[in-house]
């Protein structure tokens, strides 16, 4: 008998479970990734505003995954899957399988916009995260020497377009980095005179929590300088700014947090998907009519105990990985296994260095309590010792200091300031849209 070959397509936090749980298994394993780490994206955007750096929230997929000796790591990007032939296509290669797992996540969406990412980018992968550091940096360079004083108020202007986590998370942390680490670093310019204004078509930000928690982040959001605006939406946008409704709010740095899509799982597997591209998953997370395919994460659409969808977040990935590999060893033994369930530990947003909000069952707090928690639980579920100690350092050091050590401006290749457009180019933009 051939041992049974599981492919693994994508080691964020729904495929790397997967893949650790089947690391000692009877199985013979092979992880696909388009990128060779694995990054920890709910601190994404403290690289975006100087916090960390990159690989203080990236590890290595195959240092991760050394000790599984039956699984293999491939550095491809899937293009297609052959159902009938059951086999994975990549970069021009077949990968064969008896299972296969599909945990390739989210990508932005712009509501049929795709034109506005030229000039508002997600935050999404790393090479987001330093792109938005270098806007944001350069944006207070070009104000310093800047004649125009409606331009300079462009460049000090910052919109974050989305009041969910990420936008939250971002909007304080533009506004402390403004207020703090750069209050004293420029001549001509008082960087504390920056405008950070953050747009959210619901009547709340944060939704997904309970209202009181939604209104201690708008308070706190603001005792920080930020305008929050609410119940109003985005209508157009541009390289000088965004539009709302017949208002203008001019701005060089537009950032978006408002929409995700799924990744193109259910086009390669040619099954049904929602309005956000998630494959309607059966209550074991295979896809219907390929009992051998599972989707999970953010890919998924899987109804939680309610009967709503589950939201896109770390642990329902993470758990539907462990789950899927638990019942790929029963299905092995014969055994049957119950339908995947979902265990919600609450959920954890912070604004700013020292504040934060906290729902898990009947416990609600705010902040610095409530941050104190959030720190624990994201170092907690960081990979690695180094990450976990590096990042706990840097944390320490960033809130006795009020600084923010990686304010670097990478990514120039050497163009000058003057010469750096600040909207990115067409195939850059098609990029970030695809
Ligand atoms: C900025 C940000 C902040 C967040 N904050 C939080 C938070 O605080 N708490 C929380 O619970 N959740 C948070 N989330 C959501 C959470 O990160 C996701 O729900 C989770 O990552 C989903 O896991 P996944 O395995 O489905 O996808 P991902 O973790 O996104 O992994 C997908 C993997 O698939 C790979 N891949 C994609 N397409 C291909 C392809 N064609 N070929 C090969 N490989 C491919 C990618 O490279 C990636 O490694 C945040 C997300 C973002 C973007």
């Amino acid at each position: 008998m051939t041992t049974p070959r599981v492919v693994i397509v994508g080691a964020g936090f729904g495929g790397l479970s997967a893949a650790k749980a089947l690391g000692r298994s009877a199985f013979d394993v092979t992880v696909i990734d388009q990128h060779n780490y694995h990054l920890f994206q709910p601190l994404l955007y403290q690289v975006a505003t100087a916090g960390l750096s990159p690989a203080d929230i990236a590890s290595p997929i195959r240092a991760i995954l050394g000790g599984s000796k039956n699984t293999r790591m491939v550095l491809a990007r899937v293009s297609a899957i052959d159902t009938a032939g059951r086999a994975v296509i990549a970069e021009g290669q077949r990968y064969p399988y008896d299972f296969l797992i599909l945990a390739t996540g989210a990508q932005h969406a712009y509501f049929g916009h795709g034109e506005w990412a030229a000039f508002a980018p997600g935050l999404k992968t790393i090479d987001d995260a330093t792109y938005i550091r270098r806007r944001i940096l350069l944006a207070f360079e070009k104000a310093e020497t800047e004649p125009d004083p409606a331009e300079r108020a462009r460049l000090l202007n910052f919109v974050i377009v989305g009041g969910g986590p990420t936008g939250v998370e971002m909007a304080g942390a533009i506004a402390e980095l403004a207020n703090r680490a750069l209050a004293a670093d420029f001549r001509s310019i008082d960087p504390r005179c920056a405008r950070i204004i953050l747009v959210e078509a619901a009547p709340r930000v944060l939704t997904p929590f309970e209202p009181s928690l939604s209104d201690a982040a708008k308070k706190s959001l603001e005792q920080l300088g930020v305008e929050v605006r609410l119940g109003e939406a985005v209508t157009a946008l541009d390289a000088e700014g965004v539009s709302i409704g017949a208002q203008r709010i001019e701005s060089r740095t537009v950032i978006w947090a408002a929409g995700v899509m799924a990744s193109p799982a259910g086009e390669w597997l040619g099954v049904e998907t929602d309005r956000a591209g998630r494959v309607k998953v059966a209550p074991d997370l295979s896809v219907p009519g390929h009992p051998e395919v599972f989707v999970i994460g953010d890919t998924a659409l899987a109804p939680g105990s309610d009967g709503k969808p589950l939201p896109g977040v770390a642990p329902v990935a993470k758990q539907q990985g462990y789950y899927v590999a638990r019942l790929l060893a029963a299905r092995q033994k014969g055994e049957s296994t119950a339908p995947f369930h979902y265990r919600d530990f609450g959920s954890l947003a912070t604004i700013g260095r020292s504040r934060a909000v906290v729902q898990m069952g009947a416990l609600r707090l705010t902040g610095f309590l409530a941050w104190v928690l959030w720190s624990v639980a994201h170092i907690y579920f960081l990979i690695g010792f180094r990450n976990r100690a590096v990042v706990v350092l840097n944390w320490l050091w960033n809130y006795l200091t009020f600084q923010r050590g990686t304010r670097l401006i990478t990514g120039m290749e050497g163009a000058r300031i003057a010469d750096m457009p600040m909207p990115i180019d067409e195939k850059e933009a098609m990029r970030r849209a695809s």
